[in-house]
């Protein structure tokens, strides 16, 4: 607006349509004048992603599959209701998982999103519209956010930032900076950037293993960020920002269950005063791996209750949302034949 030599007052009023009335045409914004209207429609959209298929029903987790008008790509954003064992500490919040990226380049081994590589980043537009679309699909107020989704956020740091902007904002969609978390894969350089970042968000970190060996077989990032290099970013947040950080491990069996592992990672949670989230994995089409028996994740669990780590063990199924996440754009991407069907060595 400032660049077409419009006043700040004209800046307020159509952020007010977008975010306060979240109007989907330009042509309502009644208070312009019509050239104004017109204009700014010939070179912007207020649609950046498209409902175009659902799972799940209202009082269950929606997985809902967005096409982004810029391209014809895919994306996933989920929404989950109240679960105390995930970011919402209340009942009857929500809990809406976005994507950053379309497709992911870090190759996690138990994850269907980077199983056709990475396509491209996210603008900050699609971010923040996919809050938007599906507050208008609910009919509801989002409560909490997390970049979960698709993608890895901090891949994505500029527009990762400014839709957290946007979202976080009194003018923008208004979430508290304490109900939105960034998940990462574990890049050491960019969580620092992020420990500076002014809005403070929580920080989850997909750990899924203790010692670098196990770590890597996981997650290749590992390679890149081993483990003693990672905590001395997280060292770094903690200096910086007062909200814990969430450890996410996915237990998969004869991987990473070993008791072994659970004490090591009660011994490295325990100085960061991090708390656990341990989720048994969900299967994924075309990939090996499979969820430990109930008994084991069990005692997994208290090896960490043991040495006094806040923990959960999530055992609600609906809810294993992280590993499933990506399955439903592949499956629309490759019936289209805009990715080739991967295959997982
Ligand atoms: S878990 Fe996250 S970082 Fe890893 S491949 Fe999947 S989307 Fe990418």
């Amino acid at each position: 607006m400032a660049a077409r030599g419009e006043s700040a007052f004209r800046a307020k009023q159509v952020v007010e349509w977008i975010y306060g009335k979240r109007v989907q045409d330009f042509a309502d914004m009644t208070n312009l004048k019509p050239a104004l209207r017109e204009a700014l429609a010939g070179e912007f959209r207020l649609d950046p992603v498209l409902p175009t298929n659902q799972q799940g029903s209202s009082d269950t987790t929606r997985k809902f599959l967005f096409k982004l008008a810029r391209d014809g790509r895919y994306i996933e954003t989920v929404l989950i209701p109240a679960s105390p064992g995930l970011y919402g500490d209340q009942a009857d919040r929500l809990t809406l998982c976005v994507s950053s990226q379309v497709g992911c380049a870090f190759d996690c081994k138990f994850c269907a999103s980077g199983l056709a590589g990475l396509t491209r980043n996210l603008d900050a537009g699609e971010i923040v519209g996919q809050v938007i679309e599906a507050e208008r699909i609910a009919q509801d107020r989002v409560d909490n956010i997390v970049f979960m989704g698709m993608g890895e956020p901090l891949a994505n740091f500029a527009n990762l930032t400014k839709a957290i902007t946007i979202i976080n904002a009194h003018w923008g969609i208004g979430i508290g900076a304490r109900h939105i978390t960034v998940s990462t894969s574990g890049l050491a350089p960019q969580i620092e950037k992020l420990a500076d970042f002014e809005v403070p968000v929580r920080l989850a970190i997909s750990l899924h293993g203790a010692s670098d060996e196990v770590r890597e077989r996981i997650m290749p990032v590992n390679r890149k960020y081993p483990l003693d290099r990672l905590f001395e970013a997280l060292r770094y947040w903690s200096t910086r920002k007062k909200q814990k950080i969430t450890f996410e491990f996915i237990l998969i069996e004869g991987v990473n269950d070993s008791l072994e592992q659970a004490e090591l990672l009660a011994r490295r949670s325990r100085p960061l005063g991090a708390k656990v989230n341990l989720i048994p994995y969900n299967t994924v089409e075309g990939l090996p791996w499979k969820r430990p028996s109930v008994g084991r994740q069990e005692a997994f669990f208290r090896v960490l209750q043991g040495h006094g780590i806040p923990c959960t063990l999530r055992r609600e199924k609906g809810h294993d949302i992280a590993a499933a996440c990506g399955q439903l754009r592949l499956k629309q991407e490759t019936a289209e034949g805009i990715v080739e069907a991967p295959v997982k060595a």
